[in-house]
């Protein structure tokens, strides 16, 4: 996961990065950081914690006031949980400064990683974004930073949308697969910002311009934008970004997530019909895709399940104790609304099985009558590579056990997952366009 965030050319740039990185602060909650550039000079804020914990007014009047900005949320997929480990990445090197952010995850990093240190490299961290730096300050035979960071990413593989900030540009780049997503905006009051989700654009009145292109670099130098072709585009872009990470009201590889995942419900509902009362979404997660469900199948919709808000998201929590306690305190049902009634049960996923079986049987016992379950993907069986942070394949239920067996271990009526093919109908695109290696085992890079 992680979310990235460049502003380029603004008198508030770091606090529009601030801003930014609050609205995508569900991409990564471990640690954040924001660098500014100010008379030839980078200076970097970083923490564990979240955005608001993090920074206060004295650092954006006293230390990140240039006009360009770079920022990250951290959510812990290479490398350890470690402030270390929290980005921006800065360096000085033999052409100047420079600082990195990076989204997503390189599966040659041990491999670079060996032959640097071999070649006299010292890493302060365990993040794979570390390489990059010494892979451009090591690299004497090119003169410019442009060369190097071209030099740097060939050397690379794996998912990045990445920007660096130099003290005079500002680079974003993009993977030839595009894993994960990069949008351009143009800032209402001047300049432009670069980020994961174009929900931050809304905050900092930005208007959409058009995304990274997969294997793209973007070059914001002199108030222009430049674009080279870094590589041959073979996109593979992320699925999962539609099913959980992204927000509803963000464009993500130029579709809303809202309406994508309404029309997963929809596909739901004429692929996997039920006999029932009332459509029941899994707060927040299964919401947009029960509306869909309901209202493809003509079944009422209501939300049977109340969420605390207060409580952290389950997934992201380390241990099953806490997990299993952290389920109780978030959710509750409304016993009026579901006693006696026959239930269509709509979820964006299963992870381990352990927090749909808690649903079941609180519905269960809250006196609803019937309790099918419907998942608006499919079933998860591998991990992810390429930069989220999926249990080990024997903790994902589906890995070990059948459809049947694992509707038997949730205690539901029924159980079913939408297919591949019933996603790519929703997302009306491509399937050779996106990665689905979580669900079907294809991986795009070894
Ligand atoms: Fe996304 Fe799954 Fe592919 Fe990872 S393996 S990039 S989570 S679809």
């Amino acid at each position: 996961m992680c979310s990235v965030v460049g502003i380029y050319k603004n008198k508030n740039a770091a606090k529009l990065a601030f801003y930014s990185l609050f609205s995508m602060q569900h991409r990564g909650q471990e640690a954040a950081g924001i660098s500014s550039n100010e008379n030839g000079k980078i200076h970097t804020i970083k923490d564990r914690g979240l955005v608001t914990e993090i920074f206060k007014e004295e650092h954006f009047t006293n230390v990140l006031k240039g006009d360009m900005a770079i920022g990250h949320t951290r959510y812990s997929t290479a490398g350890d949980d470690s402030i270390l480990d929290a980005q921006p990445v800065y360096a000085k090197y033999g052409l100047g400064e420079l600082s990195i952010v990076h989204n997503g995850n390189l599966v040659n990093k041990d491999e670079v990683r060996d032959e640097l240190i071999k070649r006299g490299a010292i890493f302060q961290s365990n993040m794979d974004t570390e390489n990059l730096i010494h892979l451009i300050a090591k690299n004497y035979q090119k003169e410019t930073l442009q060369e190097r960071i071209i030099d740097a990413v060939n050397k690379i593989k794996g998912a990045f949308s990445l920007i660096i900030l130099s003290r005079t540009k500002m680079f974003a780049i993009r993977d030839p697969y595009g894993f994960r997503p990069l949008s351009i905006g143009k800032i209402k009051s001047g300049g432009y910002i670069v980020a994961s989700e174009t929900c931050a654009f809304e905050l900092v009145g930005a208007e959409f311009v058009r995304d990274v292109e997969p294997g793209e670099m973007v070059i914001f130098e002199n108030e222009e934008i430049k674009s080279i072709k870094l590589f041959e585009p073979t996109p593979k872009k992320c699925i999962f970004e539609y099913i959980y990470f992204a927000r509803p009201d963000s464009d993500v590889f130029g579709k809303n997530v809202y309406e994508t995942r309404v029309e997963m419900g929809r596909a739901l509902a004429r692929e996997l019909p039920v006999e029932a009362d009332m459509v029941v979404p899994v707060p927040d997660s299964g919401v947009a895709s029960a509306l869909g469900y309901a209202k493809e199948s003509g079944i009422d919709f209501e939300l049977g399940i109340m969420r605390n808000h207060y409580v952290g998201r389950t997934f992201i929590e380390p241990t099953q104790e806490v997990r299993d306690l952290k389920v109780k305190m978030k959710l509750s049902p409304i016993k009026e609304k579901i006693a006696g009634k026959r239930l269509v049960v709509i979820d964006d996923s299963i992870v381990r099985g352990t927090t749909s079986k808690r649903i079941v049987r609180m519905l269960k016992e809250a006196g609803a009558k019937e309790v099918h379950m419907r998942i608006a993907s499919p079933a998860s069986k591998g991990a992810c590579y390429y930069g989220v942070d999926t249990p080990d394949p024997d903790e994902l239920i589906a890995s070990k056990m059948s459809v049947e067996e694992i509707c038997k271990y949730i205690e539901a009526d029924s159980l079913a997952y939408l297919s591949i093919e019933g996603m790519v109908e929703a997302i009306k695109d491509k399937k050779e366009d996106y990665c689905f290696a979580c669900f079907d085992l294809e991986y795009p890079i070894k």
